[in-house]
């Protein structure tokens, strides 16, 4: 209870803080870094250049850079759309000293005022989209949230797509749209204007993702991110519509009332009467508060290195279902508590859902540190889910890629069992592939990075890692995506580790995902890393053709599968009509066709004729390498063992116990 209590006091206090001493938030890197005189005299000069210019350029945008590299400064000022100049500059002008203030010695920093956004680091940065930094949000719930969420989400992508077009000159849009009786729903998004469109399409759906998983049940959120912003409200806050007010927020209206945001002060037009009072309430509940959380953090902190020395000495050994996992020996994976998921997730809220796999939901998750997480939780009560876990655990627990996502830790506690991993914001690579408008972000440079990212994935676990590990289940929808559209390769719950010199295995039962399982895994339950080369091509081919194999449509091709059709189409020349329609005007043709190439050598029938992963990876990177001339793929699949030759994108849970014969 004092825990609990300490630390909602402290974050009141922050907020007080933050209140009286800030005009808006400023962002910089959890350490500091040290810059030299040189960087100090041109991030000065750069800073002065953006305040003088802000409102020179139409759009009010405004991005320069000051000396040469390594103390080269770059950076930009957005303000939004519908003030005007003299509001801008006035903007720019607190923005600056407060960057300067709040984040000094830092290379890089970004500080968000009610009307500009402005930012600079020592690395280029202009025309890459952001990732979210901070979302702020308004404490009122609503009262039919499923609803309200629905409507607040068509809104936003109604606005992300007017300013994410080449034909918005301003990156920025707004609009209102009603709700309930007498209550609508006010929007603004906007992107900096150094941004292409797709550019600011990513960074708005990476502000909608953030949006859903913390704050889409409340009156009006804000999220903040270096090339974009986004924000919603049941109050009027833009343009031709008059200013909200910090301390009274326009009158309660039907179910939901609009409030004031917690973290950004805004403008208070009832005049100065107000303020000094408030001033004065602020500093003494500061000084008065810093004493006493100096106190609380004593007791919290002794509290919690009591709690830590108990917990270590209670988790040294684990029990899971029987078989024990020895803790920081043998699987260095963290047990963390139920009741810290449980508030990391809202208590598995359903706002939190992020997917559903095989084995049971995804959930978002933020842990008290700020870091974010994805939780998978296993069905409760399923014999495969629990063989699963412990086969991620045994596993991923052991390897470190940076195209690995990280299993952070589990929870085995009560009757519920939780994998904890790194949050991956852009989700899924099947998530692009499946939609239209999310695959125009993926130009061939993105997708020769996924492609090669998995590929280093992949040489890792088969031949890199001090375990020879055969994934088993590799698909779009195992390509988890980070906030640059890095790949990570995930779900290890089917992998099996190959000792010494064993290069092949045979299971009785089938596990894995049709369209990717390779003739002779599908047919004789034989796998080895040549049956990941093979789900590998498949990847490879959907990533050049934008198409994916389980939503392939024979109707109108001349072919029965993708694999199929990439033959038919390569082997008489035509090779560039597989190719995604978006990535043929601009892209480096030679190059797809080679990759298309090196996709069919990796689904050649003949497990033999496959190359390795090491050698995929050489052959992909290496333009002078030549390539063998694939014959036939196998691509129909033919009748699988357990009868059912049906599509489908989900895992198959069959029992996987597994005869290892080594031949
Ligand atoms: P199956 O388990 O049948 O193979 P799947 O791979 O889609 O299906 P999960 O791995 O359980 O199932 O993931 C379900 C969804 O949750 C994914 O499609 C993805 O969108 C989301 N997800 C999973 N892990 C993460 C993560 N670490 N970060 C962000 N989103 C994630």
């Amino acid at each position: 209870m004092v825990e609990i209590t300490g630390i909602k006091f402290l974050v009141i206090l922050f907020r007080l803080f933050h209140v009286a001493n800030a005009q808006g938030i400023c962002s910089c890197p959890s350490s500091p870094t040290t810059y030299t005189a040189t960087f100090e005299k041109n991030l000065k000069s750069l800073l002065a250049s953006i305040a003088a210019n802000a409102a020179s350029l139409p759009g009010f945008f405004y991005n320069t850079t000051e000396g040469n590299s390594p103390d080269q400064v770059y950076g930009l000022v957005q303000c939004h759309a519908d003030v005007s100049a003299d509001e801008c500059r006035s903007c720019a002008a607190v923005a600056t000293s407060q960057i300067t203030g709040s984040c000094r010695t830092f290379k890089t920093a970004m500080c968000w005022q009610e009307n500009c956004l402005l930012r600079y680091s020592s690395e280029h940065f202009f025309g890459v989209a952001d990732v979210p930094r901070h979302s702020v949000q308004n404490d009122k719930g609503i009262s039919n949230p499923s609803q309200f969420r629905s409507i607040v989400l068509s809104l936003i992508s109604k606005l992300t797509g007017l300013a994410a077009t080449n034909k918005s000159s301003l990156s920025y849009a707004t609009d209102a749209v009603p709700y309930a009786d007498n209550v609508t729903v006010y929007g603004l998004v906007q992107c900096t204007r150094d941004l292409s469109p797709a550019a600011c399409r990513l960074c708005l759906n990476n502000s909608v993702n953030s949006i859903l998983s913390c704050c889409i049940h409340k009156q009006g959120a804000r999220v903040l991110s270096g090339s974009c912003v986004l924000r919603y409200e049941v109050y009027p806050f833009f343009g031709k519509f008059s200013k909200p007010t910090l301390l009274q927020p326009p009158a309660a209206n039907g179910p939901i009332s609009p409030g004031p945001l917690p973290h950004l002060p805004l403008d208070n037009p009832s005049g100065n009467s107000g303020r000094g009072f408030w001033r004065i309430m602020t500093i003494l509940s500061t000084i008065g508060g810093g004493l006493l959380a100096a106190c609380i953090l004593l007791i919290v902190r002794a509290r919690k290195h009591m709690e830590k020395v108990r917990y270590e000495r209670e988790t040294s050994l684990l029990e899971v279902n029987g078989q024990n996992y020895q803790h920081g020996t043998n699987y260095e994976v963290a047990m963390v508590r139920l009741r810290t998921v449980q508030a990391a997730t809202d208590n598995f809220s359903e706002l939190n859902k992020l997917g559903q796999g095989g084995f049971g939901p995804v959930y978002k998750g933020i842990l008290p540190s700020g870091q974010e997480i994805a939780v998978k939780r296993l069905s409760q009560y399923s014999g495969q889910g629990i063989r699963e876990f412990k086969n991620e655990v045994k596993l991923i627990g052991n390897l470190q890629h940076k195209n690995l996502v990280r299993l952070l830790g589990c929870c085995t506690e009560e009757e519920e069992v939780l994998l904890i991993y790194e949050y991956l914001p852009n989700k899924s690579l099947d998530t692009f592939l499946n939609d239209p408008q999310k695959r125009e972000l993926l130009d061939w440079e993105t997708r020769l990075n996924i492609t090669m990212g998995i590929a280093r994935g992949m040489v890792y676990l088969h031949h890199d890692s001090r375990l020879s590990i055969i994934h088993r289940d590799l698909k779009a929808a195992n390509v988890l995506l980070d906030e640059q559209m890095n790949p990570k390769i995930s779900d290890f719950g089917m992998a099996r580790i190959f000792s010494g010199n064993q290069t092949q295995a045979n299971t009785k039962i089938i596990v894995g995902t049709y369209g990717y399982m390779a003739p002779e895994y599908a047919m004789d339950g034989l796998f080895s890393t040549k049956s990941d080369v093979y789900s590998f091509g498949i990847l490879l081919l959907e990533i050049i053709s934008g198409q994916l194999n389980r939503k392939f449509n024979h109707a109108h091709q001349e072919a029965r599968s993708l694999v199929g059709f990439a033959w038919s189409l390569w082997s008489r020349g035509m090779g560039l009509e597989f190719v995604d329609p978006l990535l043929r005007e601009r892209s480096p043709t030679r190059e797809i066709l080679r990759c298309l190439h090196i996709g069919l050598l990796c689904v050649q029938e003949d497990a033999e004729s496959r190359p390795t992963m090491s050698s995929v990876l050489l052959k992909l990177g290496g333009e002078c390498l030549a390539l063998p001339t694939p014959t036939i793929p196998a691509f129909s699949m033919r009748k699988i063992k357990d009868g059912s030759s049906k599509s489908q994108s989900s895992s198959l849970n069959g029992v996987t116990y597994t005869e290892v014969a080594p031949r």
